[in-house]
């Protein structure tokens, strides 16, 4: 007693081609429609021979991936986050890169959409937080550099719709023997959105075991206001779009005063992303905002890098000095940055 609604997604081979088998054809026909299916579904498409080639530099991609974590060719690059009041580096958000054997250094946009396609997205995930949890460890046992409070790790949707997420998360916290209150595990509006009852109750799980669970690339997404209030959060990371546009655009400003009243309103803190110019910086502080990451500060860097960064760090710059009284305090009071000994 139902009205069901059926598209089809249609691929198109001609004959212009020139065959010979007829199972070559269904092929590339093949192709054509899964192309239309990437494209939105609902849709026809026609064959084109750069359509063989891209499915086959997938194809050859997909199994080089498969390779990749066995053969130790995954790498991570940490991008420090820097409270906007006193300019000392609290945390470092980490991103994960892959040394491809021919390409060089691929990032996130280049690898990563397969990675999500095949589910390899799940074992990628695992690995980086370790790796940012034995790093972590390592940076906070040695002295003379400034106490970070810290880690950041993105999840992808597969790995929050994992239901022994929890476990891994603990396990990878307990083996490498960072504090959950250490951790800040990102994940975007899409993401929760998706399926905002599970991913509540995911985050939730991790929350009560004391991690930390920020909004990443805020202000992009489709949340809902209502659901946002009821999620377990603890930071609002403001998309970069938005920093961006705020200089020239007076509109982009009122939005990220807003994001930031709402946040304040609702005890989150919040990170400006992508910041690139002291003129946002002044900005941001302005509008009480209380963190900031983007090239401005610095750019990702690899984990030695990221020792030197925090070594050349120890004392705060003149710039800040005006507000490095506060400093101490602010790192020990704030909420979501706080971490024990
Ligand atoms: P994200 O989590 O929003 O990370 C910030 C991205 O902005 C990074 O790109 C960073 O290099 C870039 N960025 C930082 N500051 C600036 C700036 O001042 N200007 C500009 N133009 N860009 C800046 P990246 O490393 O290419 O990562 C892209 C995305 O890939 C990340 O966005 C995140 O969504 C995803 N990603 C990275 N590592 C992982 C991972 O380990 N797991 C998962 N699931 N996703 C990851
Ligand atoms: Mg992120
Ligand atoms: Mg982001």
């Amino acid at each position: 007693g139902q009205q069901v609604t059926c598209t089809a997604s249609i691929g198109i081979v001609t004959s212009e081609h020139g065959h010979q088998q007829p199972e070559d054809a269904l092929r590339d026909a093949d192709t054509a429609m899964y192309v239309a299916k990437h494209a939105g579904k609902a849709r026809y498409v026609v064959f084109d021979p750069e359509m063989h080639a891209v499915a086959e530099r997938r194809l050859a991609m997909e199994s080089d991936l498969r390779q990749a974590i066995a053969s130790d060719q995954l790498r991570v690059a940490y991008q420090p986050i820097v409270s906007l009041r006193t300019g000392r580096p609290l945390a470092f958000e980490t991103l994960v890169r892959w040394a491809h054997p021919v390409q060089g250094l691929l990032a996130p946009a280049d690898f990563l959409p397969i990675a999500d396609e095949t589910g390899l997205i799940v074992d990628i995930g695992t690995w980086v937080l370790n790796r940012a949890c034995a790093d972590f460890a390592a940076w906070r046992r040695l002295s003379g550099i400034p106490p970070l409070a810290a880690i950041h790790v993105n999840l992808a949707r597969k790995q929050l719709l994992l239901g022994k997420l929890p476990e891994v998360v603990m396990d990878a916290l307990e083996s490498h023997g960072v504090a959950p209150e250490c951790l800040h595990l990102e994940v975007t509006e899409s993401e929760i959105m998706n399926d905002p009852v599970h991913a509540a109750a995911v985050l939730g799980d991790l929350r009560r075991q004391g991690v930390k669970i920020d909004v990443d690339d805020f202000g992009t997404g489709y949340s809902s206001l209502a659901t946002l209030h009821e999620l377990p959060l603890d930071v609002l990371k403001i998309d970069q779009s938005f920093i961006a546009k705020m200089s020239e655009d007076h509109c982009f400003a009122a939005l990220v005063h807003a994001v930031t009243t709402l946040a304040q309103n609702l005890g989150l803190a919040t990170v400006a992303e992508g910041i690139e110019t002291s003129d946002q910086v002044a900005m941001l502080q302005s509008m009480d905002c209380d963190f900031g990451q983007g090239h401005y500060f610095a750019k990702p860097m690899s984990s030695d890098e990221a020792l030197a960064y925090l070594r050349s760090h120890a004392t705060v710059s003149p710039e800040w000095s005006s507000v490095d009284s506060l400093s101490a305090s602010m790192l020990h009071s704030s909420p979501v940055l706080h971490c024990p000994e």
